[in-house]
C-alpha cells in the first residue's frame, strides 16, 4: 500500500482504518431499531445492532423504536430492552401525535426512564402533522420546561418539519435543545439560520450527510463543529460508512472530536 491518504488524513482517521475504531467512544445521537415495512435490515434487533456498535467502538447509540412510531409498540417496552443493555442503549421517547393520552402516560414515566430515556423524538413527515399543529404541544412544552432534547426528524422544504417550520419552533422554544435530525437536508442556508437565531440550542444532526462529498466541510464551515451531532438512522445506515465519512472528510481533528463525541459529551456528561 502507498502512502496513502489513510496517513494524510492524520492520526484519529489513520486509528480508526487501521484498528477498526477510534481512540475515543463514538456517540451515534439518532437511531432507531425493530423491522420496518418500507425495507428488508438484516440487522434490526437489539442483540445484532450490539454486536455491531460494539465492534466498531459506539459507546451510546440513542434511538426511537420503529414500532413505537408506527403505533405498534409503547415506549415502556423500549425502556426494557434498554435495561437489558445499561451500558449502551439510550432511547428517545417517541412521540405519536395522533395518540394524546399516551403521549402523557409516557412523559409522566419519563423520571422512572433514567438514565436510559434521554429526549423526545418526533417525526412529523410519517403522520403529516406539522410540528406546529397543537397536537405536538403538550411534548413540546414539556421538553422546554425541561431543556431536553428533542430529536425532530426534519427534511428541507417538508411543509411538516421543514425550515419554516422548524424557524417557528425555535422561536417558541427557547431552552428546549433542538437535535435537528438530517440538518434539514437540502435546505442547507435555512438550517444555517436555525442554528445561529436559536439560543445556543440548536445543533444539526448528520444522518444521511457522511455518504455526501463535501457536505460535512460546508456545515463545519457554516455553523462551526461545536454544532454537529454524529447520527446514522442505525439499522438504516452503518456505522462504518458514517465513522468513515466524518474521518474522511477535509476538516481537524478538533472537528471531528467534536462531531463523534465531544459534543454530545459537552450535552450529556462524561457518564450518562
Ligand atoms: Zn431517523
Amino acid at each position: 500500500m502507498s502512502a496513502s491518504i489513510w496517513e494524510k488524513s492524520g492520526s484519529v482517521a489513520a486509528k480508526f482504518w487501521n484498528e477498526g475504531r477510534a481512540d475515543f467512544p463514538v456517540y451515534d445521537m439518532h437511531g432507531h431499531m425493530g423491522t420496518h415495512n418500507g425495507i428488508y435490515m438484516k440487522r434490526s434487533d437489539p442483540e445484532s445492532m450490539a454486536a455491531h456498535l460494539r465492534r466498531a467502538g459506539v459507546k451510546h447509540l440513542v434511538f426511537s423504536h420503529h414500532h413505537v412510531l408506527f403505533g405498534a409498540m409503547r415506549n415502556a417496552e423500549v425502556a426494557e430492552i434498554c435495561r437489558r443493555y445499561p451500558d449502551l442503549y439510550r432511547m428517545y421517547v417517541g412521540i405519536v401525535p395522533r395518540y394524546p393520552e399516551n403521549i402523557r402516560e409516557d412523559l409522566a414515566m419519563f423520571d422512572k426512564w433514567a438514565p436510559y430515556a434521554v429526549g423526545l423524538k418526533c417525526l412529523a413527515d410519517y403522520y403529516k402533522v406539522p410540528l406546529t399543529d397543537p397536537s405536538w404541544e403538550y411534548a413540546l412544552k414539556f421538553a422546554d420546561e425541561r431543556a431536553l432534547p428533542v430529536l425532530f426528524h426534519t427534511w428541507g422544504h417538508s411543509k411538516y418539519n421543514g425550515g419554516e417550520i422548524m424557524l417557528k419552533l425555535v422561536q417558541t422554544y427557547p431552552r428546549l435543545k433542538f437535535f435537528i435530525g438530517h440538518s434539514l437536508y437540502d435546505e442547507w442556508a435555512t438550517a444555517e439560520r436555525i442554528v445561529k437565531e436559536g439560543n445556543g440550542n440548536v445543533w444539526l444532526e448528520l444522518t444521511a450527510i457522511p455518504g455526501e462529498y463535501q457536505r460535512i466541510e460546508k456545515l463545519v464551515s457554516a455553523v462551526g463543529s461545536d454544532r454537529l451531532l454524529y447520527g446514522t438512522d442505525l439499522p438504516w445506515f452503518d456505522e462504518y460508512q458514517a465513522i468513515g465519512g466524518v474521518l474522511s472528510a477535509e476538516i481537524s481533528e478538533d472537528d471531528m472530536r467534536n462531531i463523534l463525541y465531544r459534543n454530545a459529551e459537552r450535552i450529556f456528561g462524561t457518564e450518562w
